[in-house]
Order: C-alpha cells, then structure tokens, then sequence
C-alpha cells in the first residue's frame, strides 16, 4: 500500500514539474515588440503603450511625446 502511494506522489511530483516548466517556457516565448524611438526590444509586458506607439521606457515615450509636440 505504501508503494503505491509512493509511486502515486512521484508521479505527482514529475507532473508538477513538467507543469510547471512548460508555464515557465511559455512566459519566456513573450512577444517581442520595438521601441518607436531608440528601436530597442522589449517584451509586450515591459513596453509602454502610448498614443498608439510602443516604446521601451517611460523615457522613450515622454522623448517621443515631446518630440510630437514641437511639430
Ligand atoms: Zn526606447
């Protein structure tokens, strides 16, 4: 009975860490996007959207804000 039980939470076990490695790998395969402004790229979940651009930092999209704003 112990064996069985034995078996049961190794083969929970080995599930959870395969699990658990394909939600990592996913989050790793994150959309790639370019920055309006210095070109650099960032994923999706660090870009800042702004007046429909995206831009890498905070700093690219007020540059970048600025800069519309002169013309
Ligand atoms: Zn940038």
């Amino acid at each position: 009975m112990w064996k069985f039980l034995a078996i049961l939470a190794s083969i929970a076990a080995i599930m959870f860490v395969f699990f658990g490695r394909k939600e990592r790998s996913n989050d790793e395969i994150e959309t790639l996007v370019k920055c309006d402004l210095c070109e650099t790229y960032v994923t999706k979940k660090e870009a800042i959207a702004s007046g429909g651009k995206t831009f890498c930092s905070k700093k690219c999209a007020t540059e970048a804000k600025n800069d519309y704003d002169r013309r």
